[in-house]
Order: C-alpha cells, then sequence, then structure tokens
C-alpha cells in the first residue's frame, strides 16, 4: 500500500544516519513472527498519547458504530498540556477501560528509542506499568507502541518480554508473515490520509484478508498536523462495514488471528 507520503514519526525530527540504519534493522529483523492474513480482514483504531479529544470525540464515535479503540499511554504524559493538545488524565482511563477500550502502553518518558539504551528502556516501561497499574490494577496493558514510531533491534527484544505486540507506524498493511513486535500502522491523519486513500486501503485489506491498523492522536474539527478530524474518523468507520472489514482492538485482532492460525494447522480430516 502507497500513502502520500511516508511519515516522519510524530514530531520527531529528522533521525540521523545511525538512527535510520537502528530503525530500518529493526524493520527488518523480526523477534516474534506470526501469519497475520486470517480468514477474517479486520481493522484497528489506535491513538497515541491519547489526547483529550480521542478519548471524549474518538471513543463516542467508535461507539456509535458498536466498535471500540486502543490508547497507548504514557504515563509521564497524564493530565498535561502537550504541545498539541491536553493529555487524558487518571479518570479518563479508567473510563475508557470500563466502556471497553484497550489501554496499551506507549513508554512513560515517551523517549525515542534510539536515544536509549536496554536498561533504561527496562526502568522505563516497568515505571510505565507500575504508574497504570495503580490507577486501575484491572488495566490489560498487553501491547505498546514505539514512540514517535521508532523501534531498535533492541528495544523489540526487551519488549518481547513485557507485550504480545509493539506497534510501529511503517505504513503498510499486516498480513502474510508479520513481526508482533513491529506491527505496521497506516495513519488515520488528515494531513496523510483522505476518503480516497481509506477505501483504496480497506479494499486491499479485504483481498488481502489482512489486519489493517490506523494511529492517530487528537481529533478534532481543527486537527494538529499528527490528528485527525471526526470527519475523517467517521468516514473511515462507516467504510469499513461497506468493505467487510470488522472492527477490533489491537489485542482482540491478535487473539482472533493467533486462534484461527492455530484452527487452520489442524489438519482436516
Ligand atoms: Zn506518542
Amino acid at each position: 500500500m502507497i500513502i502520500r507520503s511516508v511519515p516522519l514519526p510524530e514530531d520527531a525530527e529528522r533521525p540521523d544516519l545511525i538512527a535510520r540504519l537502528r530503525h530500518r534493522l529493526a524493520m527488518h529483523v523480526p523477534v516474534s513472527p506470526f501469519n497475520a492474513t486470517s480468514a477474517a480482514p479486520a481493522v484497528s483504531f489506535t491513538f497515541d498519547d491519547a489526547p483529550v479529544s480521542a478519548a471524549t470525540t474518538g471513543a463516542a464515535l467508535l461507539e456509535d458504530h458498536g466498535a471500540r479503540a486502543t490508547y497507548y499511554v504514557a504515563g509521564s504524559m497524564l493530565g498535561t498540556r502537550a504541545d498539541h493538545w491536553r493529555v487524558l488524565d487518571a479518570g479518563m482511563v479508567v473510563d475508557l477501560h470500563a466502556r471497553g477500550h484497550e489501554i496499551g502502553c506507549h513508554s512513560h518518558n515517551h523517549e525515542r528509542a534510539d536515544l536509549t539504551t536496554g536498561a533504561m528502556l527496562q526502568a522505563d516501561i516497568l515505571r510505565n506499568h507500575a504508574v497504570l497499574k495503580a490507577i486501575d490494577s484491572s488495566l490489560p496493558l498487553e501491547n505498546f507502541a514505539y514512540p514517535f514510531g521508532v523501534g531498535t533491534l533492541i528495544w523489540k527484544r526487551r519488549l518481547k518480554q513485557h507485550f504480545r505486540s509493539s506497534r510501529s507506524v511503517r505504513p503498510q498493511l499486516n498480513h502474510g508473515a508479520t513481526d508482533a513486535q513491529y506491527l505496521n500502522a497506516v495513519p488515520l491523519i488528515d494531513r496523510q490520509m483522505d476518503e480516497g486513500h481509506i477505501d483504496r486501503a480497506y479494499e486491499e485489506a479485504a483481498r488481502k484478508k489482512a489486519w489493517l491498523i490506523f494511529y492517530s492522536h487528537d481529533v478534532a474539527e481543527r486537527p494538529s498536523d499528527y490528528g485527525c478530524t471526526p470527519g475523517l474518523l467517521r468516514y473511515a468507520l462507516r467504510a469499513a462495514a461497506r468493505f467487510g472489514l470488522r472492527i477490533e482492538t489491537v489485542n482482540s485482532a491478535l487473539t482472533r488471528i493467533s486462534q484461527q492460525a492455530w484452527l487452520l494447522a489442524i489438519p482436516l480430516i
């Protein structure tokens, strides 16, 4: 799938050569391979950093369509005012979880992988986990998204010890051999995506029986450069049914796909 522009990870500055090489290595060396092609094509809606508008306007739109989203939360950001939005607070995390949305993890300090050592990462992941569990011990916290979309091989190996999956921002479908610690995701961001692109992505996902993951941030009539309008989100939710794509959280999709893979492995009698 070709998206209009390959996004720079969130608002990261352009990575230097070493960082790019590390990231490229992370893209191409799998640590948790699985077959993402399944009997039923699917789409997941994910929100990074979880601006308040994603937890209010975004969640309400998902629920209007009988669907739920995945929110990747960084503990250090909770309740803070970031450059482009206000971040949800602890009460909103509990509320989203109670309404059936998935709470996943960013790192606590939301630093780029290539600027973080393995030991720092380990401490940061555990800190984020502890902060979120202290808010609500029933939060599953099974899936992760790379801050700024940047992964490294060291991170992937560490993350595998803690999470079922880690999501990147490589704008491709997930189908066939896929690394659970480097899931692809397509921007649901007005600057990079429009209705025609959504239709083409859905058509390809339906044809390949693939899993499409969208990522976004704020949901507002005048979104930041990293977010979407309610209109674009509503269009993507409605169009999913038209193309026969089920809408699932990341965790639900992983469970279903892994079960189907297991069933398909049973020889027919
Ligand atoms: Zn982020």
